[in-house]
């Protein structure tokens, strides 16, 4: 008869199991792209964009829900059978829906109504099942809630993505700063990222200073969002009721994974000039990106126009956070525009003429755009 620490349980097998799984569906996965675009009007100034659409599941996700997913294995919180829940915008859903499926674990994404039907699609596609709330500040408490009912796993990716991803090695940080080593300025001024679940500005910022990298990070909040007043007050107090229209960045709360103190300088830009971005932009890809893209893309071209007005040259990177295709609905329909008042035309011709010409002249003379920067730790004792 075995003992309390007798006989080996089936659980630790199937542990290392689904690690080995992991691992080897990542060793068939190729790194992504850092593209090179030139604009005539950004003189001296080297534009890269670090391309996470190519992953398997369409978004920089694929890299956050592998390391979540990892993690409760490593804390044994997931064997055989554990139903794995999370509350979602939709692109974390599809890419968790990949890895349930690969690791043969039931799946329930907790996602607002008004997520994409392709990412919808996405997650029923890998076999996850979608459970909807009306708006997004209810997503958190179905999710706990449906877990507890199923004794399954809440990833909670708003809470454990900035401490699941590993900051030092292995992430999207180290691939940008390995893929820039051969460039003209390898050490890119700044990188531009924007915040939803604020993990991948955390991974980045934390890189930065411990690869004693000069480079800076600038994060793009959106409306509709509390991260701009919680970075500014540096109270993470902040909350709004509106749900954010740039699918994957805005929260209505200021996420547990938001790490300000990383940030060296923060934006808020206007909705109308992220999309206007994301299609000035798109007419350069070979494909379409999306809001959070065009974010990126309004804050890069901020800190451009900083550098131009310094005389400074140098290198700036951002994210192409995830494939256009996915909002053929929205950013991309007139009539969904027109619905939500979005009028792009101003952003992109002032877009069109900064990247033709250097002159940064923002509509309504830059109304909507605020920008703060954090205090050095000697300043704030
Ligand atoms: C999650 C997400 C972001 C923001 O990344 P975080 O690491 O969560 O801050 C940006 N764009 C898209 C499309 C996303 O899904």
């Amino acid at each position: 008869m075995p003992g309390p620490f007798g006989s080996e349980a089936a659980e630790p097998e199937w542990v290392r199991n689904a690690i080995d799984r992991l691992e080897a569906d990542a060793r068939r996965s190729a790194d992504t792209h850092l593209f090179k675009l030139r604009f005539p009007g950004l003189d001296g100034i080297d534009v890269y964009f670090k391309d996470e659409s190519t992953h398997p599941t369409g978004s920089l996700k694929h890299r956050m829900a592998r390391s979540l997913i990892l993690f409760g294995l490593c804390n044994g919180l997931i064997g055989p059978g554990t139903a794995l829940v999370e509350a979602s915008s939709g692109s974390t859903a599809v890419s968790e829906a990949y890895f349930a499926e690969l690791l043969g674990l039931p799946f329930i994404a907790v996602v607002p109504r008004s997520t994409s039907r392709q990412k919808i699609a996405a997650i029923e596609r890998f076999g996850g099942r979608c459970h909807f709330v009306d708006r997004s500040s209810e997503v958190y408490a179905a999710a706990q809630t449906i877990a507890a009912e199923l004794d399954g796993l809440y990833l909670d990716q708003f809470t454990y993505a900035e401490r699941a991803i590993d900051w030092r090695t292995g992430n999207i940080a180290e691939s940008i700063f390995k893929q820039m080593a051969g460039e003209p300025h390898p050490v890119p001024e700044w990188i531009v990222m924007s915040t939803g679940t604020g993990g991948t500005s955390a991974t980045i910022g934390r890189y930065i200073r411990f690869s004693r990298k000069k480079t800076r990070l600038c994060g793009v909040d959106v409306e509709n969002s509390c991260f701009f007043e919680a970075y500014k007050s540096r109270e993470r107090t902040a909350n709004c009721v509106r749900s954010s229209r740039i699918e994957g960045v805005g929260r209505p709360r200021v996420e547990p994974s938001f790490v300000p103190s990383v940030i060296d300088q923060m934006m808020r830009v206007p909705d109308a000039a992220s999309v206007a971005a994301a299609h000035v932009l798109a007419a350069r890809l070979s494909h379409r990106v999306g809001g959070s893209t065009g974010a990126n893309f309004v804050g890069l071209c901020w800190c451009a126009a900083a550098m131009l007005r310094d005389g400074r040259s140098g290198s700036l990177v951002t994210v192409l956070c995830d494939d256009g295709e996915r909002y053929s609905d929205t950013y991309y329909n007139d009539d969904w525009l027109k619905a939500e008042g979005i009028d792009t035309a101003p952003y992109v011709a002032a877009l069109e003429r900064f990247l033709a010409s250097g002159v940064f002249e923002m509509p309504g003379d830059g109304a909507g755009f605020e920008c703060a920067s954090w205090p050095a730790p000697a300043q704030r004792r």
